[in-house]
């Protein structure tokens, strides 16, 4: 487990957690946390030397090894860390993973799932925002491994105790990155203190 704890993205997580924070700012606030998160979590991509020319001279340029990176959000408010990371490599490939969670008995329900076939060849970041009860992030990691991706890590933006032991329990190979753990679940399983629906707060939908 990584807690990025770069001070820019901690001061741009405490603007995101306070209630007054309009969705604008809000949606502003986690593209960008995404950008540094993004960084964080490729810093060992692996490079190989390629022939360009300088416009003084040949020379052998490091640039990234290997297929695409493939950004795989849960629906919806993954989608809203993606963007950052897609502005860091707007080549990467993306996996909509359609999941929500049953209010009644919190398990996931799948309703999208839509990946390239070639997983297996390429980095995979399941992108998930509030990584709380676990069973959603847990679900896309299944379905990932069906589809036989081998390569993958967990981005996320506010994890709680609960949700980390659940995730990595059932996914041990996965690493997982987060900006913070917070301290536990209420009774609806929200994140405390988190920041509330993420998904509502970038949409605008509550
Ligand atoms: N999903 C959210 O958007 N927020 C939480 O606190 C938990 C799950």
């Amino acid at each position: 487990m990584t807690v990025v704890k770069h001070p820019l993205v901690q001061h741009k997580l405490s603007l995101m957690r306070d209630r007054t924070t309009n969705t604008a700012t809000f949606r502003d606030l986690c593209r960008e946390i995404g950008m540094l998160m993004g960084y964080e979590l490729l810093r060992d991509l692996e490079l190989s030397d390629h022939s360009i020319e300088t416009p003084v001279g040949p020379m052998r340029a490091p640039v990234i090894a290997g297929k695409k990176p493939v950004l795989a959000p849960i629906l919806r408010a993954g989608m809203g860390l993606m963007e950052g990371v897609l502005d860091l490599m707007p080549g990467a490939r993306i996996a909509h993973i359609g999941l929500y969670r049953d209010p009644d008995t919190l398990e996931a329900v799948e309703y999208y799932f839509k990946a390239p076939d070639d997983l297996a060849e390429r980095l995979v970041v399941l992108i998930d925002p509030m990584l709380a009860t676990g069973n959603t992030a847990v679900a896309a990691g299944c379905r990932l491994a069906e589809r036989r991706a081998l390569n993958v890590r967990l981005l996320c933006l506010v994890a709680a105790p609960e949700g980390i032991e659940r995730f990595t329990s059932a996914h041990p190979s996965i690493p997982v990155y987060a900006a913070a753990v917070d301290s536990h679940l209420n009774d609806h399983s929200y994140i405390v203190p988190g920041l509330g629906d993420a998904g509502d707060r970038l949409y605008g939908t509550q």
